[in-house]
């Protein structure tokens, strides 16, 4: 079976108001959406609740990050059971800006990835190397370590549940998107990477999305690429061209 085209919307710390927030909800929820790719919504904390409450129920709903321990003494903190308890299924982790402002190593990511499967959350795991990497060479070295870690923590069926984001640290936000080349490079290589530390199963299976400055204009080309399976999409999702992007294979 093919994998089904993926399209997650990442708002980080926006919008700030709850105006803002039911317009952009407006705009998905009145859209003409292709049936066939499967769309996830990340809104910050404070919105999971009430937008997944008013959200067109095709849409489903991440949080943006959770913490490995399920209650307790943890302030600021989201726990996996807290989300599945609020009804929402999905959790983006290992997103860069978690792991270079917030120091998450990959052996965290890791840690939260299984604390969020065992409460049965489904997750995208975002991985992605800096510029001076991938000019130094080692794209595909610094990816697998950062795969590593959760592949030492999960079982082969886990893997349905998950999804891969290769999202270069370069490109997010900077409106400097990888090239189809570059893209497709990197994509395959995480698939060669999870064939031989998972199994070829999986990396058949396995959606791997392409993130970083995703946009109206640049996403048709690259879903048309054949290890791209759809995209993790930052600023654009704030925006009415992000149906465009959901619709990007049509
Ligand atoms: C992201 O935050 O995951 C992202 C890809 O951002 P942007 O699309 O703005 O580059």
């Amino acid at each position: 079976m093919g994998r089904q085209f993926f399209v997650g919307g990442n708002f980080k710390m926006n919008p700030c108001t709850r105006d803002e927030k039911k317009a952009l909800i407006k705009i998905l929820n009145e859209a003409d959406l292709d049936p066939s790719t499967e769309v996830v919504i990340a809104p910050p904390a404070l919105y999971l609740i009430p937008v997944s409450e008013i959200i067109r129920k095709e849409i489903k709903v991440a949080a943006q990050n959770c913490y490995f321990k399920s209650s307790g003494a943890f302030t600021g903190e989201i726990s996996p059971a807290q989300l599945v308890n609020a009804e929402i299924p999905w959790v983006l982790l290992g997103h860069s800006e978690r792991r270079t402002l917030f120091n998450e190593t990959s052996e965290e990511v890791a840690q939260k990835t299984r604390a969020a499967l065992d409460a049965t959350l489904s997750i995208i795991l975002c991985v992605g190397e800096t510029l001076e990497q991938r000019e130094a060479g080692t794209t595909a070295q610094v990816v697998a370590a950062q795969l590593q870690p959760v592949i030492n923590v999960l079982k082969e069926s886990d893997w349905s549940k998950i999804v891969v984001a290769y999202e270069p640290v370069w490109a997010i936000g900077t409106g400097k998107v990888a090239t189809p080349a570059q893209a497709q490079e990197t994509h395959a290589d995480v698939r060669k990477f999870l064939a031989s530390a998972v199994s070829p199963a999986v990396a058949e299976s396995t959606r791997i999305l392409y993130g970083g400055s995703v946009s109206a204009k640049n996403c048709k080309e690259l879903a048309n690429l054949p290890d791209v399976d759809g995209f993790l999409v930052g600023g654009a999702s704030l925006k009415p061209e992000f149906v465009d992007i959901v619709n990007s294979k049509k």
